[in-house]
């Protein structure tokens, strides 16, 4: 895998971790922030199936919008690639991060 750009950010405040560089916390607002490393694996926290896509994502349909768990502090909501199977994704499949996209973001894929 190639070295990837895998930084969050913590609030020094309340503690609260995006995954993503952010200004102002998300939850209380403060600017007291640091990166922190973010995990590479996790599991799928909540799903669903998009069959439509739009804008850049339209080709892409079917696919699959998970929200991540990447520890009981951080998820994210993300694309999977490489589902050779719908029907085999569920709630606690074990996925890994795969690649940033320029306009997606984070891209994850079953392990
Ligand atoms: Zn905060």
């Amino acid at each position: 895998m190639n070295t990837l750009e895998w930084k969050g950010t913590q609030c020094k405040e309340c503690g609260f971790i995006v995954a993503e560089d952010v200004l102002d916390c998300p939850s209380c607002g403060s600017s007291n922030l640091e990166s922190v490393p973010i995990p590479e694996t996790g599991a799928i926290y909540s799903f669903t199936v998009v069959h439509v896509g739009f804008g850049y994502m339209a080709e892409r349909a079917p696919y699959i919008l998970a929200i991540i768990e990447l520890n009981p502090a951080t998820k994210l909501t993300t694309v999977l690639e490489d589902v050779s199977d719908l029907q085999k994704i569920k709630i606690g499949t074990q996925v890994k991060l795969k690649r940033i996209d320029d306009q997606i973001g984070p891209i994850f894929s079953p392990t």
